[in-house]
């Protein structure tokens, strides 16, 4: 059984009068730890098949196994449960919730968990002391710096242990050496078990992916599986990119 299963997804949006077919047959199999590169040209459908993933939008038709349970027919707060304690999401722009430090957004997963206070407390110091965020605990997204910022959205999307996580495009609004920055967060959680599948224009994201997905027109175009060969070395990414 692969962690995610998906048969003849189907997601039509209307608009007035026209429709618009933005995933057409997709049917697809990833297995738990992969790293997944999903790329394509804009309009093609990522971002829908992602929010599919990620239990944030429904297909009009076909199914989506997940850890072999059938989530498409489950109730919005059933799904809620599941996007809970086995999904993380990184949208492109954080959507990091301004009013609330950076311990607070952190903290929220496990709120809405219901996870009591005194574990919540210990998990966010945790997480903080992880992502290097510490002294940053008690400040405003707005008083963070462009790379304390995604670092938040990674430890608030991994606070909840998720077993898989989605992220959106996580590099576009970054510059090279954030991006680089988050790609080997992102890439270390995946090297401890997580499953990874991101949404990349990026194409030296994409190389480094195991396996790449181009979508064209809401199908699947190309599914690639990069060759068995030599792993990189783990700190490849921190190095300055050739010019
Ligand atoms: P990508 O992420 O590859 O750029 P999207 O998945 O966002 O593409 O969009 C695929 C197609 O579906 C596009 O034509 C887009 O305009 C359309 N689409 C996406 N979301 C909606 C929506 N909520 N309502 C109407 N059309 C949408
Ligand atoms: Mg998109």
């Amino acid at each position: 059984m692969a962690q995610i299963e998906l048969d003849g997804i189907n997601r039509i949006f209307q608009l007035g009068d026209s429709q618009v077919h933005a995933l057409r047959d997709v049917s697809l199999r990833i297995e738990a730890g992969e790293y997944v590169a999903v790329m394509g040209p804009s309009g093609s459908g990522k971002s829908t098949l992602l929010n599919l993933l990620g239990l944030l939008d429904r297909p009009n038709a076909g199914h989506y196994r997940l850890e072999g349970r059938d989530v498409t027919t489950l109730s919005a707060d059933e799904q809620a449960a599941v996007r809970s304690a086995r999904i993380g999401f990184v949208f492109q722009s954080f959507h990091l919730v301004p009013r609330l430090t950076a311990a607070e957004n952190v903290a929220l997963p496990l709120m809405l968990a219901g996870i009591p206070p005194q574990e919540r407390t210990s998990r966010v110091t945790q997480a903080l002391k992880d992502f290097g965020l510490e002294p940053r605990a008690h400040h405003r997204p707005d008083e963070l710096s462009g790379g304390q910022r995604p670092r938040v959205a990674i430890a608030r999307a991994t606070i909840m242990r998720p077993a898989m996580l989605l992220a959106d495009e996580p590099t576009g609004n970054l510059d090279r050496a954030t991006g680089h920055e988050v790609t080997a967060l992102l890439e270390a959680l995946n090297a401890a078990g997580t499953t990874l599948i991101v949404v990349t224009h990026d194409p030296a994201m994409g190389a480094r992916a195991r396996r790449r997905i181009l979508m064209e027109d809401g199908a699947i175009r190309q599914d690639q599986r990069a060759a068995a060969a030599a792993p990189e070395a783990p700190d490849a990414v921190s190095a300055p990119p050739p010019r």
